[in-house]
C-alpha cells in the first residue's frame, strides 16, 4: 500500500470514529431525556410503554431513514434496540424508585389497580380497589381487609368485585362481552413464517397474534423456541401488522425481556402454579393471560390469579386450554363448563384455547364455535402457514387459510 493510500486510510478512520463518537453522544443526551420522560410518565400514572407511540416513532424513523438514503429495514432494527433499552431503562428507574420509598405506602411507584389506565370494568368503574402489595418473590401479599379467610382468593372473586374487569390492550378490549380471536403459530420459527402469520391473522379480523419464544416441550431434544431473536420477530410482525402480540413466559428471569416486546404475557399451564413467575409477572407492567393447568381444579386456576393480582396486576384474563382425564380420544379434554363456573366465581375474563385442548386441527373449528356459544370471551387457535412443517404442535395447526372462516365469529374487539 503506497503511503498516501494508507494516509487516506487512516484519514477516513479519524472521521469514523468522530462521527462514532457524535453517535454515542447523541444516544446519551437521548438517555437522558428518556429518564426525564419516565419520571413525568410516574408522575401522570402513565404506563412505561404505549404501544401507539412505538408505531409512531419506527414509522418517523424509517421515513427519515428512507430521505437520507439509508435502508428503512437498518433503522427500525436499530431503533428497536434503542427502544427496548429505553424500556429497560425506565422499568429499572421506576423500581428503584419504589425501593427508595417503600417506606411510603402511598408513594409507592407501582399505583394502586384502581388508579391504572388499563384496569377498568366492564361498567367503566375501576377494577379493584385494593392497593397491591410491592413484589418480593419471597414477601406474601396482603390481603384485602374485607374478606373471609376461608379461601385462597379474593382479589380476583366476584364477591370482591361484581363488575366484570375488562382488560385493554392497546385498542383490543378483552371481556367487555364481544369475544376476541387470538392466533398465530405454536412457536416462532423464522421471519417469513411469523410476517406471513401475522398477515393472515390481521386480515382474519383477529385481534391478537401469537407466537411462542420460550418453549415449554416435554422432551429436551425438541425444538425449545427461537428465545430473544424470536421475540424480535414477533414484536416486527405485530408493528408491521398493527396487532398487539403474545407470548409465553417460562421463567422470572425472563420477564423483563419478554415485557419490553409483548403486548400481552402468557404464562402456560405447566407453569400456573410456578409461584415465583406469578410474583414476578404481578410485578409486570403488561397485562397476563394465565392457562389452566392441566391437572388444576378452577380453584387452584383463580388462586393462582389472585397471585398476580395480589403482586400488582390487575390485568389478567384466564386461558382454559383443557385438562387430563381418563380419555386418550384427545390430547385434554376441553372443559367447556369451566367458561361459566369461572365466569361466576371471578370478574376476570375467560378465554378458550381448543388447539392444545383436542390436538387436532379438524375438531378445531367446532370447539371454537362451541366456546364462543358458551360465553368465552376469547379463543386462542394456533395455525401456520405449512402446519405439515411447523416446529412444533403441528397436528393441531389450522393452515392460515381455516382463519378467515373463524373470523366472522368474533366482533372487532375494540374498545
Ligand atoms: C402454548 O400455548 O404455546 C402452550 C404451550 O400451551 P399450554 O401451556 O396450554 O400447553
Ligand atoms: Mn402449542
Amino acid at each position: 500500500m503506497s503511503t498516501s493510500t494508507l494516509s487516506s486510510l487512516q484519514e477516513a478512520r479519524t472521521r469514523i470514529d468522530e462521527i462514532n463518537q457524535r453517535v454515542i453522544e447523541l444516544l446519551a443526551e437521548r438517555q437522558a431525556v428518556v429518564d426525564e420522560l419516565c419520571d413525568v410518565k410516574a408522575d401522570t400514572g402513565r404506563a412505561i410503554r404505549d404501544p401507539d407511540r412505538e408505531a409512531e416513532l419506527i414509522g418517523h424513523v424509517r421515513d427519515a431513514a428512507e430521505e437520507a438514503g439509508l435502508p428503512p429495514d437498518l433503522a427500525e432494527a436499530l431503533f428497536d434496540e434503542i427502544l427496548e433499552h429505553s424500556v429497560q431503562r425506565q422499568r429499572q428507574r421506576r423500581d428503584s424508585s419504589s425501593e427508595e420509598s417503600a417506606d411510603e405506602p402511598s408513594t409507592e411507584a407501582r399505583r394502586p389497580a384502581s388508579t391504572q389506565p388499563d384496569a377498568v370494568s366492564r361498567n367503566g368503574t375501576a377494577s379493584s380497589p385494593d392497593p397491591p402489595t410491592p413484589a418480593s418473590t419471597a414477601e406474601a401479599a396482603t390481603p384485602p381487609d374485607d374478606v373471609p379467610t376461608d379461601r385462597a382468593y379474593h382479589r380476583v372473586s366476584r364477591d370482591h368485585q361484581p363488575e366484570d374487569t375488562v382488560v385493554h390492550v392497546g385498542d383490543v378490549a378483552i371481556g367487555d362481552g364481544s369475544p376476541i380471536l387470538i392466533a398465530g403459530p405454536c412457536s416462532v420459527e423464522s421471519r417469513d413464517q411469523i410476517l406471513r402469520s401475522a398477515e393472515a391473522v390481521a386480515a382474519a379480523g383477529g385481534h391478537l397474534l401469537r407466537g411462542g419464544c420460550f418453549k415449554p416441550r416435554t422432551s429436551p431434544y425438541s425444538f425449545q423456541g427461537r428465545g430473544e431473536e424470536g421475540l424480535t420477530l414477533l414484536a416486527e410482525a405485530g408493528r408491521r401488522f398493527d396487532i398487539p402480540v403474545i407470548t409465553e413466559v417460562l421463567a422470572p428471569g425472563d420477564v423483563a425481556a419478554v415485557a419490553a416486546r409483548a403486548d400481552v404475557l402468557q404464562i402456560g399451564a405447566r407453569n400456573m402454579q410456578n409461584f415465583p413467575l406469578l410474583k414476578a409477572v404481578g410485578a409486570a407492567d403488561p397485562p397476563v393471560m394465565l392457562k389452566r393447568g392441566m391437572m388444576a381444579s378452577i380453584d387452584e386456576w383463580l388462586a393462582a390469579a389472585e397471585y398476580i393480582v395480589a403482586h400488582g396486576n390487575p390485568n389478567v384474563f384466564l386461558c382454559e386450554r383443557g385438562i387430563q382425564t381418563f380419555t386418550s380420544a384427545t390430547r385434554y379434554t376441553l372443559d367447556l363448563s369451566s367458561v361459566p363456573v369461572a365466569q361466576e366465581r371471578t370478574h376476570l375474563p375467560v378465554v378458550v384455547d381448543p388447539s392444545h385442548a383436542c390436538g387436532t386441527r379438524r375438531w378445531v373449528p367446532p370447539l371454537v364455535r362451541a366456546a364462543v356459544a358458551a360465553d368465552a370471551d376469547g379463543v386462542m387457535v394456533e395455525a401456520h402457514p405449512c402446519p405439515e412443517d411447523a416446529l412444533s404442535d403441528g397436528p393441531q395447526s389450522l393452515p392460515l387459510s381455516a382463519l378467515g372462516h373463524l373470523g366472522d365469529l368474533f366482533g372487532n374487539g375494540s374498545g
